[in-house]
């Protein structure tokens, strides 16, 4: 059977009703054909589908299926979930990165226990009113989970319907969004919204991929519009990038002869919240030696007077739109005194065996790499 569709005519936003029909029965048909077995589809109950759809924002299905497959087992329920202390959730979300958003997760979970006896609420507004729940997790849930008629655009789904338009406000702009989502509603299969929703997303991940989109494998190669132009990869339109703003940042690596390291979490809230580093802090041009900035952060954040002894390790790491350098060095003297965190929330002595349970962030595993057998 032949995966296409049969030509159409699009107007950017509102398709008439045979031209969505068209759409919607070649997506299905393609789907139903070539979906990937992913292990929060085999089962997908509400908890499983908001778990994997927060998992899965900014991050690689590859990269999340040992993770949510993990997560599951330790935390079956939602009620497992909001029990368990945030150090923990956090050590099992370690390596994924956008911390917040497991935060937001486990807030998310205390509230369905406490205001929905612990299942997750069956309506859009009910589901958008929780921390960590945007409007297109929202549709994924609504639509997956519950069989709503509810639109979701992510990146994947943004690429697919800004190229089968040609739309060309940029992807970022209100005018695109609001172009978007106007045509993600519009397409939405009354009958089997679960099933459409996640075939726009895999057509997004397996066909219109961003580089070298397969049009020749896609059920809507015959109408779409960026295919039509030749150069399908122009669509969306994108906003100029802005360059990686350079930031340079001091660490400490202070040991003890029992080969324990100093270890200080950071503040919740704000770049990498609630995570554990060496202790450090920014060091601009002009502040000074980078070994008296390594000794005032010490003093400032741990209430301890400390002694550089050498450097030890440069590690460099790009965050969304920064790009740090960050440079260690020995110190001396930190145990002399118990530390006194005062910007830092919590200090404390960890054997290697110790650090593993801590939540990390990809920065602070890079610098401990680094830095491994540094130690006195
Ligand atoms: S025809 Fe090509 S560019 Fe258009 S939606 Fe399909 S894969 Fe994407």
């Amino acid at each position: 059977m032949s995966t296409k569709s049969h030509s159409c005519v699009l107007s950017p936003v509102q398709p008439d009703r045979p031209t969505l029909e068209t759409l919607r029965d070649g997506l299905r048909g393609w789907y139903l054909a070539r979906r990937r077995r992913l292990p929060w589809r085999d089962e997908p109950t509400p908890y499983r589908v908001w778990l994997s759809e927060i998992m899965l924002q900014q991050t690689q299905v590859a990269t999340v299926i040992p993770y949510f497959e993990r997560f599951v087992a330790t935390f079956p329920t939602v009620e497992a979930l909001a029990a368990a202390p945030e150090e923990d959730v956090l050590a099992l979300w370690a390596g994924l990165g956008y911390y917040r958003r497991c935060r937001a997760l486990h807030e998310a979970a205390k509230a369905i226990v406490r205001d929905h006896g612990g299942a997750l609420p069956a309506s859009l507004d009910a589901l958008l009113a929780l921390p960590g729940v945007g409007r297109y997790t929202a549709g994924a849930i609504a639509s997956i989970a519950f069989g709503l008629r509810a639109p979701l655009v992510d990146g994947n789904v943004a690429r697919v319907l800004a190229r089968l338009t040609a739309l060309e406000p940029t992807q970022e702009s209100a005018a695109g969004q609001k172009a978007l989502w106007a045509l993600a509603d519009a397409l939405v299969d009354p009958v089997d919204p679960s099933t459409h929703n996640q075939a726009l997303m895999e057509l997004g991940a397996l066909v219109c991929s961003p580089r070298s989109p397969d049009c020749g494998a896609c059920p809507w190669h015959d109408g779409c519009r960026a295919r039509a132009t030749g150069d399908p990869e122009s669509y969306p339109r994108r906003a100029p990038k802005r360059a990686p703003t350079a930031m340079s940042a001091v660490g400490g690596l202070a040991t003890r002869d029992d080969g324990a390291m100093l270890l200080a979490r950071r503040p919740d809230g704000g770049l990498l919240g609630g995570l554990w580093e060496l202790p450090g802090g920014e060091h601009a041009r002009g502040d000074g030696s980078r070994k008296d900035a390594v000794e005032r952060w010490f003093a400032e954040r741990l209430g301890l007077a400390v002694d550089v002894r050498s450097h030890v390790a440069s590690v460099t790491h790009v965050f969304t739109h920064r790009r740090l350098a960050l440079e260690i060095y020995a110190v001396d003297g930190a145990d002399r005194l118990a530390p006194r965190p005062t910007w830092y929330t919590e200090a404390r002595w960890v054997t290697a065996g110790e650090v593993a349970a801590l939540p990390l962030s990809r920065l602070t595993e890079k610098v401990l790499a680094a830095v491994e057998g540094r130690a006195r």
